[in-house]
């Protein structure tokens, strides 16, 4: 549907088709993002990236309804003039490219805070200097590790959610220290915050920042040896898919301890487009996008995948289902983990009503059936490939 129903916003005034300049759209949360654009409203969308096979449906053939609304521009935002330009032609700009896996973050951590700060500081100037609103993806790793997870173990203050809960305006950002690594990603984002809310209380840049609290489903990620590099380390539903797939053993790190609250893509989508829809709502706003009733510990989480993945392939499980690793076999030196991630959702439920709907088992089965459909015959190819050679 081209939006033929007039579409309203939260105040119920009619809203107006815009441009948006989506930067990083070809990844995992702007294939969805465009997706739902281009199927629910009438906004036309720069969709600007490295690659775009996550979008590729969206971009052919040439007789799709919404042809002439969305444009694939292959630019990498570290040194393309044309940046400036698809700024300044567009209404809003949403900046979603970085380096986003963990596994980078010790060992690529230059990599890690050029792209998460240094190659998004033109984005923020230009927005600035043009007078556009910024809808920026942060993380909520800037929230680091919980004030809990100092206490000792046996202490009742690890209970208290006073200790836990993670708030965008009065929780403090706990990182570990320098040798720690892996905390270059959540730092340069951190300062990327920081610096674009000085430039809205200095120089008026209408801005949104979003948290993102583990957005899973569909195409996130890469299946390693399939539509990425074999030796490449996803974020864990990847990880935990390729096992299964692979009938290999799931890999719980340090005791697979660390708890995840985890929201449905399809849910989070649906707050980024409120934001869109709601400037007046959404400006100025720092924004938690999470499922806190989704929460597990990661070891739960391999626990359910393993028996959603036999249902939805109907293979049974192998006889060990999970192994312990390291953290440092698994992601090298430098590691560190947030031990628990819930979101307060008081801010975007003032600001935009919004509520995530889907269970944590249901977002499994829909995503598990979707990396099964996608990939279970290429990897058997490709073990079978590997027996007979
Ligand atoms: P993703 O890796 O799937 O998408 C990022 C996209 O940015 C990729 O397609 C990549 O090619 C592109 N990109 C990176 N550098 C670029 C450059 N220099 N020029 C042009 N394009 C470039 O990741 P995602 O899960 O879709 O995450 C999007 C954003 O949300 C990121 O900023 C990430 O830090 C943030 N985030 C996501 C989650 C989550 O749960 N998925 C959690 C926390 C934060
Ligand atoms: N993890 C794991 N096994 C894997 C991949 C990840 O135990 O094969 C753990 C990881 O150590 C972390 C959690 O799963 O505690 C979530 O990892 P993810 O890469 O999705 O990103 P994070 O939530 O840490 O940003």
């Amino acid at each position: 549907m081209a939006a033929s129903t007039t579409r309203v916003d939260l105040d119920g005034n009619a809203i107006k088709p815009i441009t948006i300049c989506m930067i990083g759209a070809g990844g995992f949360i702007g294939s969805h993002l465009c997706e739902k654009l281009m199927s629910e409203t009438s906004h036309t969308v720069f969709a600007l990236d490295v690659y775009n096979d996550k979008i590729k449906h969206l971009l052919e053939p040439d007789s799709l309804p919404w042809a002439g609304r969305i444009q694939f521009h292959r630019i990498n935002i570290k040194n393309d003039s044309r940046l400036e330009g698809l700024i300044k032609c567009s209404d809003l700009t949403l900046n979603l490219a970085a380096i986003c896996t963990p596994a980078d973050y010790n060992t690529r951590p230059l990599d890690t805070i050029y792209s998460n700060f240094i190659d998004a500081l033109p984005v923020v100037k230009y927005c600035s200097e043009n007078n556009k609103r910024l809808i920026h993806f942060s993380t909520c790793e800037v929230y680091g590790k919980t004030i809990g997870s100092y206490f000792p173990k046996d202490s009742p203050l690890r209970q208290d959610p006073a200790y836990y809960i993670l708030k965008e305006d009065t929780s403090p950002c706990i990182f570990g220290s320098v040798e720690k690594q892996r905390w270059s990603y959540a730092c340069a984002k951190q300062l990327m915050e920081r610096l674009i809310y000085a430039e809205s209380v200095e120089n008026g840049l209408e801005f949104t920042i979003v948290r993102p609290f583990n957005w899973i489903g569909p195409r996130m990620d890469f299946i390693p040896g399939i539509d990425g590099p074999s030796e490449g380390v996803p974020r864990v539903l990847a990880c935990f898919s390729n096992n299964l797939l692979r009938r290999e053993p799931l890999k719980l790190v340090d005791g697979g301890e660390s708890q995840r609250t985890f929201v449905y893509i399809k849910d989070a989508i649906e707050a980024v487009l409120l934001m869109i829809d709601n400037p007046g709502r959404a400006n100025g706003h720092i924004f938690n996008v999470g499922n806190p009733n989704n929460e597990v510990t990661v070891r739960q989480l391999a626990e359910m995948m393993t028996q959603v993945y036999s249902k939805v392939s109907g293979e049974d499980s192998i006889k060990t289902p999970t192994i312990d690793v390291s953290s440092k076999e698994f992601y090298g030196e430098g590691y560190d983990d947030s031990d628990k991630r819930i979101p307060d959702m008081t801010i975007i439920n003032k600001q935009l009503g919004w509520n995530p709907k889907t269970s944590l088992w249901e977002l499994l089965e829909s995503t598990l059936r979707y990396q099964h459909k996608t990939y279970a015959e290429a990897i058997k190819q490709t073990i079978a490939k590997a027996c007979s050679s």
